[in-house]
């Protein structure tokens, strides 16, 4: 498979549609992003590796970040951590406070900001130093020591984040919560704010697509551990618009207001777009055409 000519493909005509979608709105520092920046990575099981486009430059990935500490909680607690967390799709907006009322606190899935911020709260209670050990693990996952929180974008959404902030206290107000809200949130926020490139996303994301090894030959969950999170992805990944990019696009992925999107085709592939127009959803509008277009070119999707 020539994937290199097929990113070439999508990435013209990509270029070539009119701009649509507006970039997040909801955390002023992302709101000053170039809307039209548009990068792609593809990287390969077999070793084939690379980008299109501003796919070296650095982006808030935001709730991507929510698979990649789910896989962080799961390593750690194993079956666990679905004590605390459900895994059905909510049919909701991702900031959305509505289900937790009935359903006790315990939020529908780890995707969901409820559900995110669980895991977070897992993270911290078995963490000596969170957010230092999250940098590390991720730097582990992708191979880039280079990784790193961006502060401004953390103390932006703070000081803009009433809503997480009513979902943390109502979730402690049900004992889903464990440590103190402020510091919950502190976590939270500073996840949304890790910044990485198409290329460094896409090798984080190598061990949802390889039965749970980085590319540098680190097992970080078992096959079956894997296999449930990339399940998790397929059905839950894009909030309320998880059935849309399973019919259109047909791959386990995970989106974020920053206009980023990891995706992952088992034993084959992971790839990362970044493009920061959203449709209403929240979901990069370009971004999700891309992956359409890579599976429907290529045939490959897990169905
Ligand atoms: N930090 C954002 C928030 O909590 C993440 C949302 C997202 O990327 N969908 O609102």
């Amino acid at each position: 498979m020539d994937f290199r000519a097929i990113l070439e493909e999508i990435y013209t005509e990509a270029k070539a549609l009119p701009a649509i979608g507006t970039v997040a709105s909801t955390i002023p520092e992302l709101a000053k992003i170039n809307p039209d920046k548009f990068g792609m990575h593809l990287t390969t099981i077999d070793g084939q590796d690379f980008g299109i486009g501003d796919s070296e430059e650095k982006f808030s990935i935001q709730s991507v970040s929510k698979a990649l500490t789910v896989a962080y909680a799961f390593s750690i607690l194993g079956e666990k951590v679905w004590e605390r967390v459900g895994v059905e799709p909510s049919g909701n907006p991702f900031n959305s406070l509505v289900q937790l009322e009935y359903e006790k606190g315990i939020p529908r899935n780890p995707f969901i900001n409820a559900g995110a911020l669980v895991i977070a709260d897992i993270l911290i209670t078995h963490l000596k130093n969170p957010k230092q050990e999250l940098l590390n693990f991720i730097r582990t996952l992708s191979g880039f020591e280079t990784i790193n929180f961006n502060e401004e974008v953390a103390k932006s959404e703070k000081d803009t984040g009433f809503r997480n902030a009513a979902l943390c206290n109502f979730l402690k107000s049900f004992g889903n919560i464990h440590n103190d809200v402020d510091e919950v949130l502190d976590f939270y926020f500073h996840q949304c704010s890790l910044e990485m490139t198409c290329k460094e996303l896409a090798h984080s994301f190598f061990f949802f697509a390889n039965e749970g090894k980085t590319r540098n030959g680190n097992q970080i969950l078992s096959q079956s551990q894997v296999k449930r999170l990339n399940a998790l992805m397929q059905t839950c990944g894009f909030y309320d618009e998880s059935g849309e990019f399973t019919y259109r696009v047909g791959l386990p992925g995970k989106s974020g207001i920053g206009g980023g999107i990891g995706a992952l085709f088992p034993k084959n592939f992971a790839v990362a777009t970044w493009s920061p127009r959203l449709n209403e959803k929240g979901n990069s509008e370009l971004g999700m055409y891309a992956l359409e277009q890579l599976t429907t070119k290529t045939g490959m999707s897990i169905f």
